[in-house]
């Protein structure tokens, strides 16, 4: 568990963003060890799947997967939740378009944003976008778990939790707070991309967390007379979870329209037309039902029992 600031512009004093709505964080809360998730009553009732999306670096599409895996699942007619669980850089207030959109509280409740068909909540509205975040661990530990437990999600089909990059405290708090049903790893075709998304991969399994797959993002770049070019080059992540026997879920090209449509926040785009990138992502919801859907399957299930007096 790191205690040191974190993300500190060189030369500046560390000086904590104070959190707006939220009520205040107790910095003294120490994160308990961790302990199998399957022992902990889950504190979502109402939600019926959770899952986390993580990658073992920064800068690999992690949150855009996130949101398109939530927009995605919501126009197949789902109640989905999206948490912002990235709460040293979040990038949901962009990616959704919720700049002019203030946070609400009803009595101690945080009431989520409800945006493109989802409720999302992000630690990105809460505090001065200007201020860096720095959170000592346990301070990480309690502003996750606030946004967890203190947004009004509702009953939801899926809460997604776009996580921070790497193996973190945040990861930690997730898996001894909410029983998941599994996590993604997103991770670019590189060779040096795949050993960090390995590291995340192994993360969740140390924390007992299934993965329902991989996704190999920005795998190749689609010009738009529809010639492919491998940047990144192609098919990487799918070789790491052959190698590693866990799903891959599919891949998704880099295209403009992509991160045109995340800087404005406007993920819905995404999903018009027959586009190779509308079919790369229905493609990924797809496969990540079956992926739950197999995961419920093989849930223990309850066995009636009899009593007679
Ligand atoms: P991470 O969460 O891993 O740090 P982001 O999801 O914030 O990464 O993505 C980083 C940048 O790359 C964003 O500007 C996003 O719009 C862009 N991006 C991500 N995936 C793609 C893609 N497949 N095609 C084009 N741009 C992409």
């Amino acid at each position: 568990m790191t205690t040191e600031p974190i993300n500190t512009p060189p030369g500046t004093p560390p000086k904590p963003a104070a959190p707006v709505p939220l009520p205040q964080i107790n910095p003294t809360t120490q994160a308990p060890r961790p302990q199998p998730p399957q022992q902990k009553a889950p504190p979502l009732p109402g939600v019926k799947h959770v899952i986390a999306v993580g990658a073992g670096k920064g800068g690999v599409g992690k949150s855009t997967i996130a949101v398109n895996l939530a927009v995605g699942l919501a126009q197949r007619g789902h109640a989905v939740g999206l948490l912002d669980g990235d709460i040293y850089g979040p990038s949901l207030p962009t990616m959704l378009g919720l700049d002019a959109l203030a946070a609400n509280l009803l009595g101690n409740m945080l009431q989520p944003f409800y945006v493109h068909g989802i409720k999302a909540m992000t630690i990105g509205k809460l505090v001065d976008p200007e201020k860096p975040l720095i959170w000592r661990g346990p301070m990480a530990h309690g502003a996750f778990k606030q946004l967890v437990e203190q947004t009004q999600w509702g009953q939801l089909d899926y809460l997604i939790i776009d996580l921070p990059p790497g193996t973190g405290d945040v990861a930690l708090t997730m898996a001894q707070l909410l029983k998941l049903t599994g996590a993604v790893v997103v991770c670019t075709p590189q060779r040096v991309a795949q050993d960090d998304a390995l590291r995340a991969l192994r993360m969740f399994q140390q924390l007992n967390i299934d993965i329902l797959g991989v996704v190999e993002n920005m795998s190749c770049f689609i010009a738009d007379d529809g010639k492919e070019y491998d940047i990144f080059g192609k098919g990487g992540a799918q070789l790491m979870a052959q190698r590693t026997g866990v799903p891959f879920l599919g891949a998704v090209p880099i295209t403009m329209a992509l991160r045109q449509n995340s800087d404005l926040g406007n993920p819905s785009a995404n999903f018009q037309g027959q586009t190779p990138l509308a079919n790369a992502l229905d493609t990924l919801c797809t496969n990540l039902q079956g992926q739950v859907a197999l995961s419920d399957f093989k849930a223990p299930q309850r066995t009636p029992t009899l009593t007679i007096n």
